[in-house]
Formats: structure tokens, C-alpha cells, sequence
């Protein structure tokens, strides 16, 4: 059935939003039609005024959509402005406007004319949107929906927990251990889409056309609210997805089967670029290859224990400090700082790599940067830098002094560290993005500016550097994709990349992260975050197929898949063409050809915040010799030049096609808007939104402190007569209790405490180890108190996750109804949960919260020391220490060392190593 065919059944179905604004590249029911998302769709009030307007639209006619409000126009309309001509309204990039740097200009109009390239592009290449003009919303505001205040009653506490664990609330987060996979902490991200975002997206062209995602292992309530409002219905089943979101590398299988409409995360062998090992290796063979001094963006590395003699060489000529960080972690679990290399345990794979002394710092504080790269395609290299970063701040000021080495609040920037600390500062505005711990990218390089730092070069080098990167690691990409990815448009990744700047303001690349993670702590990060998707989400396209499309187009993969492999016939003439004569007159495009150009052309058009870094106009000048001449893929082995990879692959040069057709001369060449001015303009200017994104605020739960105890002395009552927790319980109790003690670590620091919760954490093992080796010194507790707060946080994380594989809503014979101790945990205090699990702990002689009925080597149940606290002390003795790894052993040092009071990092670690020696 022809696509066209399906156009007007579909259209009628519209009857609140005008279709037109929400999908852009053409008409629905056209193959290049994708949909829109938009910011302004979050705020409640806007998205009221969106729904609101929109019953008028179908009578004013859905036939002529510029007689129609659009969701900007509603703004203006309701704001002071009464009326509003056809210029005036617009597609407003997906929902933003930009502001000046300065923040004096009041002209909005200009502003937006001037600084947003994308309104003239859309404009020139998108058939379905006005092309109209905008003069911004900056006058409108809106105040944020406040989040519910709870009716505060005598003996009543408002207690920010996660009550149902049988819920998502903080265990839709997992990860492998395959790759820098972030994860979001539960903490920050709250509230899972409400009834209202579902309402709204009813309304909208994706729910009409059965749009529909996947999440697998990602942490999802930024995106699964973002995913609701625009109307995409979440899907369980094995292919029936649009798109799929995961947090994990993908399977081949579900690659090798996707439909041209599908669309997935991630590409195949991403990996190469995301474990640090990896990339390590990718840049270092380029170094061999092209020249250091081409390729010498991240600092010396060495694999040990396989380059440990290589690793001592280096060192003996330029000493230390190393960092050691394990090949396949994130968020700064597991690193530490070494003086030299015989203070590094050897049992295990990590990257040690020089650490950089002298970094910029932030009024004295260190600080780092994360930055977005999105790769919507290896083959043509298409890169965009999102103009919107993050940069991260040490809470403790620096000092290169080699005695603080230990202090990861020093010296590690990484959110997930330094959000323990007491003196960790977060914005609580989004227009604040310079306040506290955590800034803008655009804020530091404003800031960077007024000192006289030279901004362009530092922002051409991080430009330089992530291109570098990727093309270090995009041949095996290249070869997987056109192994494994049916079609070219399957797939996209959002890459984090960790960026270091020294005090030369030379960027270095740390870490490439698969999974950057959307989590939000305040309402800066929401703003960035929910720009960074939904400009995300249009750039890279779902297309918006009608259901007897995509059941169209899914009888034809098979042979989509076999005229793809037509593309070697036709493309082979391209070879020809771009290797034998480059002046010759122009041989027209192949098809495959053409819709690569226009597929990147459309792109573009949509790519809101992105900014093309890859191609440029000046890319094959800079980066031609880094591509092979006769198909254009970036050669990163010796051998590959007219040998294996070319010889396996197709003949073209799709690279060097785009290249000339986007930059030639043209009436569509996207040279002016993409110059390197206008992109250095961008990253400096602020992210503005039109209407203010809701800052996703934790679940508010209402305790009564009368309540809990009451229901305590219930569950006291039934555990004496008989009753018992299921393992699930169990874990619930014993995870509610944890968080308690966590949020009094880092609210009061209790010496005491930390001691207990380190002993018990060593014994337990697992994946939470502690990042660096610290000495015991009163001057430094509350960095200390950090160190062990993350330590606990990661512990949870990991026990939350665990805690999954028993979830049980049944009620059993013999144990406790499930909905009564549903509610007794609702109400629960620390002191109540203690009771609890102590109670239960004594009578049954169990500790279900910590083993199963099968574990092999359970210890006997230690008294546990009545009174407050007395569970927390006992609970070391609860954990056998059969259990403990080789790897964990090594940590046994700290806790002799805060005994005895004070030892020195190099001390902590040769006893561990001679320990470990004598085993
Ligand atoms: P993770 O993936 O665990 O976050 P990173 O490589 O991003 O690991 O490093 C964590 C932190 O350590 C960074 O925020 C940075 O501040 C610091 N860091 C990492 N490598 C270096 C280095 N070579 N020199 C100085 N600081 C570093």
C-alpha cells in the first residue's frame, strides 16, 4: 500500500493539537515525517494552553494550519500581547529561545533571528512548519507549578523516601559493568509521569500514530515523562518498539532485525570508545600512527597489570601522581591517587593514568567538564556537540599538596562523590548557572572570558579533541554497522564525554560515558537535561509512521537488507568518481547517495541545540588525511589503507559526497550558519527556555510519627507470635533503614558511625569498593564522611537492584500481609525500622535481609546491643568474612588504620599488598 495512501484516515484522527507542530520533514504519512518534542510541553501551564487552544483549531479549520495557534503563539496570547500577527509566531526551536550572554538585550526577536541559525534552516527545508518569525517569550512567565505541599499536622514529619519498592521508584537503574554506563542515583530524579502527562499526550500525533519506546536497564523518569507528554506509549514486548532506549549495549540480534522506522541508542562496538581501556588503546595506536602531537588529548595510560613494567619506566622518568581507575567503571567508583606504582594492587584490570596536577580550577576549586556528542551516523561522520554542557566542581578547595592525594572531594569532581559532602552547594534556580557546585559550560566559558581566557581556541580544541576521538574508534564501528544495522538510520548515541582543562587550558579527554546519565538534582540540570532530549529526540528523528506503515515497511526488511547491499553496485561508481577525477564534471548522486544528502540535510534543519562539529566546511582540510582518499572511513590500523577493510567493504566515499555537496557552492550550503564564529557564539550564550520545565521534585511522603509507632508495636506483636518477614520485607526494611542512616551522615557526621558502616561494607564486599586509600584525621571528617556516604549510596544501589529478584505481593501463610507492612513502612521511622529488624533478628535467629535460604555460609546471629543504634553496631558481626574477596581485603588496612588513629596512604597499602602477599 503506497504511504500517501494512509494520510487523510490518519489525519482526521487529530482533534486537539494541530499534527503540523508536532511533526516536522514532511507531511505524516511521508517517509521523511518525523515527530517534534518540545520543552514547553513539560510545564503544566503551557501544556494547558497548548490543549486549551487547540478544540479552537479544529473549528477554525485543521486544513489551514497557519489560522492555527501554535503553542507559541498560545504563550503570547495569554501573556500581554493580545494579539499576535502570523509573523510573530513560530516553531521556536522546539520550544526555546536564546538569551544574550549579557542578559541586557530586551529584543528578544533580534536575538532569536540573529543567534538561532535553525529558524532559517527549518524554514528553508521543512515543508510542514510556518515559516514564520519569532520575538521570543522572554516577557512571558510563568510561575512553576509548586510542587503538592503536604498538609503539616501536629506529630506529623515530611520525610522524602521511596515507600513502594515494588513501584519503579528507585530500581529502574541497572547497569553492566561492560562500559562508563551511567546510572542515575534515585535520589535525584522523582516523580514518575503523572495521569496529566498521559492526559496530554492522548492528545498528540505520536499517540494517534501508536508511536511507541522501549526502555531496557536505563534510568527513566526524565525521558519517560518527556516520552508520555508527546504521546509514545511504552512497550514491553521483544520488537514492537519504535524506539528503543537502553542503558546497555545493544544485542546483535535485535540490531540485525530492526525495521527502516525503528530507531535504537546506541551503535554496535560503542564500546570502543567507552571503556576507558579501549579508548586508551584507540588513541594511542592513532599517536603511533599520526603523530603525537596530533593525537595527544588524553593523558599517558598504561593497562596494568599486563603494562606494569612500562608503567614503572614512565614513572622513574617523570614521577608520579597516578590516578587508577578500574577499565570498566563510572562515577568514580573504585579510583584512587598514587604517588607511585608500587602503591597499586595488582590484582585486578585497571587504567592508570597520569594525573594532571595542574588543572583549571573555579575559584580555587578543581573542576571538569561533561559534554554531550551525539553521533547520528559513523558512515557518512555525522557529530554534534550539544551547545550546552556541565561543569562539575570539587567541593574541597585545591591543593596539589601530595597529602591530600587521598581526598576524593579534592580531587575527583564527580557529582556522585561530592553530592555527600556538607559543603556541597546545588543552585536552586535555573537562571543560577554559576552558583555552587555544579555550572554551565556557557557559564564557565563567560566566565573564562571576562578573565581574559582565550574561549574560541579552548572551545576549537574540545571541538578537536571529540572528533579525534570518535575517529580514532570508528572503523570497528564503521565494520560492525554495516555487518549488524539494516538500515542507515537504526541507530544514534549520545555520548557523555568527561573533558579535564588544565591551567594552560588545554582540554584532556578522561572518559567517554555510554549512557550519560539523565538524572536531575536541581533545577539547572533539569533544563539542560530536558533541552538535551528533547533536541535529541527531533535531530535524530522518530519517524511518524502510521501503524499500517510501519506493518508496510515491516514484510519489507528482508529486502530492504538485501538493497542495501546494492548500495556496493552503486556505490562503487562514486568511488570511481572521487578517486579518479575531482574536477571532472559532477556524476549524479546514486539513490543511496541522495538520500544520505537529504537525510543529513533534513537533519540539520532539525537539530535545535546541536551543533554540527562533523562535517564542517573545513573538515577535509583538517581531518581529510586522517580518512582513507578512495572511501573516506578513518583509518585507525596500519594495514587497512587499499588492503583488509577496503577490500570488505563497499567502494564509496560517503564522506567526501557529503562533504562536497553540503559545502560547495549552492544555494543550499549550510557554510554561513555552521561557521566557527556562530558556533563559538552558541556555546557562550545561556540555554533559555520559553516557559520554565518543572524541576522534577522527590516524591513528598506525608509520616506521622504516632502512626509508625503504633503500627511498630503491630508488627512487634506479630513477629513475638509467630510471624515473619518475607525476604522481601526484609530488604525493604533493612533498605529504608540504610537510606536513614546515609541521610544522617551526610546531614551529622557520626565518627563512629562511619567506622561501623566501613566494617560492615568491606565484609559485605561485592561491587562497592572504596575509591581511594584515606588516613584517619579529625580535620578532615566531613570529606571523609563523603567518602563513606558514597560508599553507602553505591552499596544501596547495588542492594536495591538485588532486591528486585524477590518481589512478592502475596500473602503468605505464616508471614506478614503484605499490605499492612506496606503501610507500617509508609510511617516508618529510623527508630522503628531498628526495632524491627533487631526484633525480628533475635526471634527467628535469620537475617533475610541479608541471605537467602540457600546461602551456604551464613553466620549465627550476633546479639544485637539494645538501644539506639544497636542494630547498626552489630551489624559488621552479621556478615562472614568467608565471603570476603582478595580484592576487598586490601581495605582491611583503613579500618586497622582508624583504630590505631593515623597512618599514611603508602603505609594503608604496602601492608595490604604484603597481606595479600602471604596468602
Ligand atoms: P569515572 O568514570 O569513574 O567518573 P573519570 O575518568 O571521569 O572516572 O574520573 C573521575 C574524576 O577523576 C574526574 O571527575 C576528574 O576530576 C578526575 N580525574 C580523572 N582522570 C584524571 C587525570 N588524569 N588527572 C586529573 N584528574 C583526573
Amino acid at each position: 500500500m503506497p504511504a500517501s495512501s494512509h494520510i487523510n484516515s490518519t489525519e482526521r484522527c487529530f482533534k486537539y493539537v494541530n499534527s503540523d507542530e508536532w511533526v516536522t520533514s514532511g507531511k505524516i504519512g511521508s517517509r521523511e515525517a518525523v515527530l517534534v518534542f518540545r520543552t514547553n510541553i513539560l510545564n503544566p501551564k503551557t501544556r494547558k494552553l497548548i490543549l486549551e487552544a487547540a478544540p479552537q483549531q479544529s473549528k477554525t479549520g485543521a486544513d489551514s494550519p497557519s489560522a492555527v495557534s501554535t503553542p507559541n503563539e498560545t504563550i503570547h496570547k495569554t501573556s500581554s500581547s493580545p494579539t499576535v500577527s502570523k509573523t510573530q509566531s513560530n516553531y521556536t526551536n522546539q520550544g526555546k529561545i536564546f538569551v544574550a550572554v549579557e542578559k541586557t538585550v530586551t529584543n528578544c526577536k533580534e536575538l532569536v533571528n540573529h543567534r538561532n541559525p535553525i529558524k532559517k534552516s527549518l524554514d528553508a527545508f521543512s515543508s510542514s512548519d510556518a515559516s514564520v518569525s519569532s520575538d521570543g517569550d522572554e516577557t512571558i512567565q510563568y510561575n512553576e507549578t509548586k510542587s503538592r505541599k503536604p498538609h503539616k499536622s501536629k506529630n506529623t514529619s515530611i520525610i522524602e523516601i521511596e515507600v513502594n519498592l515494588n513501584k519503579e521508584s528507585g530500581y529502574e537503574s541497572a547497569t553492566t559493568s561492560q562500559s562508563n554506563t551511567e546510572i542515575n542515583t534515585s535520589e535525584e530524579d522523582h516523580e514518575a509521569s503523572s495521569e496529566e502527562d498521559n492526559e496530554c499526550g492522548i492528545n498528540m500525533p505520536a499517540h494517534q500514530l501508536k508511536i511507541t519506546y522501549k526502555f531496557i536497564q536505563t534510568e527513566t523518569k526524565l525521558l519517560r515523562k518527556i516520552f508520555n507528554v508527546h504521546g509514545l506509549t511504552e512497550v514491553q514486548g521483544d520488537s514492537n518498539f519504535n524506539l528503543l532506549w537502553t542503558g546497555v549495549h545493544m544485542k546483535l540480534d535485535t540490531l540485525r532485525n530492526l525495521a527502516l522506522y525503528q530507531r535504537v541508542n546506541h551503535f554496535p562496538r560503542s564500546y570502543e570508545l567507552t571503556r576507558k581501556d579501549r579508548l586508551y588503546k584507540n588513541i594511542e595506536r592513532m599517536q603511533h600512527l599520526r603523530g603525537m602531537k596530533h593525537f595527544d588529548i588524553v593523558p599517558q595510560s598504561f593497562i596494568l597489570p599486563l603494562e606494569i613494567r612500562d608503567l614503572i619506566f614512565a614513572h622513574n622518568k617523570h614521577r608520579g601522581p597516578w590516578i587508577v581507575k578500574p577499565a570498566a567503571s563510572s562515577r568514580g567508583r573504585g579510583i584512587f591517587i598514587v604517588n607511585s606504582p608500587d602503591q597499586i594492587p595488582q590484582d585486578e584490570q585497571v587504567l592508570v593514568s597520569k594525573y594532571i596536577v595542574d588543572p583549571l580550577c573555579i575559584d580555587g576549586h578543581k573542576c571538569d567538564l561533561r559534554v554531550y556528542v551525539l553521533v547520528t551516523s559513523f558512515d557518512p561522520l555525522i557529530i554534534y556537540l550539544y551547545e550546552e554542557g556541565i561543569v562539575r566542581l570539587a567541593t574541597v578547595r585545591y591543593d596539589r599538596n601530595a597529602d591530600n592525594l587521598w581526598n576524593p572531594c579534592m580531587h575527583l569532581c564527580n557529582y556522585s562523590i561530592n553530592k555527600y559532602h556538607s559543603d556541597y552547594i546545588r543552585s536552586s534556580d535555573a537562571q543560577d548557572e554559576d552558583v555552587g557546585h555544579k555550572w554551565t559550560l556557557s557559564a564557565l566559558l563567560r566566565h573564562l572570558k571576562l578573565q581574559g581566557c582565550d574561549t574560541h581556541l579552548l572551545m576549537l580544541n574540545i571541538e578537536d579533541l571529540i572528533i579525534k576521538a570518535v575517529l580514532a574508534c570508528a572503523q570497528t564501528i564503521i565494520s560492525a554497522c554495516r555487518m549488524f544495522v539494516p538500515n542507515v538510520n537504526n541507530c544514534f548515541e549520545l555520548y557523555g564525554f568527561d573533558i579535564l582543562i588544565d591551567n594552560t587550558l588545554k582540554p584532556w579527554l578522561l572518559e567517554v560515558n555510554l549512557s550519560p546519565s539523565m538524572g536531575v538534582d536541581s533545577p539547572l540540570d533539569t533544563k539542560v537535561k530536558a533541552c538535551l532530549v528533547t533536541d535529541l529526540l527531533t535531530c535524530v528523528g522518530i519517524p511518524a509512521f502510521t501503524p499500517e506503515m510501519r506493518t508496510h515497511y515491516d514484510g519489507k526488511s528482508s529486502r530492504l537488507r538485501s538493497s542495501s547491499c546494492q548500495r556496493q553496485v552503486d556505490t562503487s561508481e562514486s568511488a570511481l568518481r572521487s578517486t579518479k577525477s575531482k574536477k571532472k564534471p559532477v556524476i549524479p548522486l546514486t539513490q543511496e547517495e541522495q538520500r544520505i544528502l537529504r537525510s543529513a540535510r533534513l537533519q540539520y534543519t532539525r537539530r535545535g541545540g546541536f551543533v554540527r562539529i562533523f562535517p564542517t566546511d573545513d573538515t577535509m582540510q583538517r581531518y581529510g588525511n586522517f580518512l582513507d582518499p578512495a572511501n573516506g572511513i578513518p583509518i585507525s590500523t596500519p594495514n587497512v589503507q587499499g588492503q583488509t577493510f577496503q577490500t570488505l567493504v563497499t567502494q564509496h566515499n560517503y564522506n567526501q559526497m557529503l562533504h562536497s555537496n553540503l559545502f560547495g557552492s549552492g544555494p543550499r550550503s549550510a557554510k554561513d550558519d555552521n561557521s566557527q564564529e556562530n558556533r563559538i557564539k552558541q556555546y557562550e550564550r545561556a540555554l533559555e527556555t520559553d516557559s520554565e520545565i518543572p524541576f522534577l521534585k522527590k516524591q513528598i511522603v506525608e509520616k506521622c510519627e504516632e502512626e509508625g509507632r503504633r503500627l511498630r508495636k503491630q508488627m512487634l506483636k506479630k513477629i513475638t507470635s509467630g510471624s515473619t518477614l518475607t525476604h522481601f520485607q526484609a530488604r525493604q526494611t533493612f533498605s529504608l533503614y540504610l537510606e536513614s542512616v546515609l541521610r544522617r551522615l551526610t546531614q551529622d557526621p557520626k565518627d563512629s558511625h562511619e567506622k561501623i558502616i566501613i566494617k560492615f561494607l568491606t565484609k559485605y564486599g561485592g561491587g562497592v569498593k572504596p575509591p581511594v586509600l584515606f588516613k584517619n584525621s579529625q580535620n578532615i571528617s566531613k570529606a571523609r564522611s563523603a567518602m563513606v556516604a558514597k560508599l553507602l549510596g553505591d552499596f544501596l544501589e547495588l542492594y536495591r537492584r538485588d532486591t528486585e529478584a524477590y518481589i512478592d505481593s502475596f500473602d503468605h501463610f505464616g508471614m506478614i500481609p503484605t499490605n499492612a507492612y506496606s503501610l507500617f513502612l509508609m510511617h516508618a521511622q529510623e527508630s522503628d525500622l531498628e526495632a524491627v529488624l533487631t526484633h525480628h533478628t533475635n526471634v527467628t535467629g535469620i537475617m533475610p535481609f541479608l541471605y537467602n535460604r540457600c546461602g551456604l555460609s551464613v553466620p549465627a546471629t550476633p546479639p544485637i546491643p539494645s538501644g539506639l543504634h544497636g542494630f547498626l553496631r552489630a551489624l559488621p558481626a552479621m556478615v562472614t568474612s568467608y565471603g570476603m574477596s582478595r580484592e576487598v581485603s586490601k581495605y582491611d588496612g583503613y579500618i586497622k588504620n582508624c583504630d590505631k588513629n593515623c597512618e599514611n596512604v603508602q603505609d594503608i597499602s604496602l601492608r595490604s599488598r604484603s597481606t595479600r602477599d602471604s596468602k
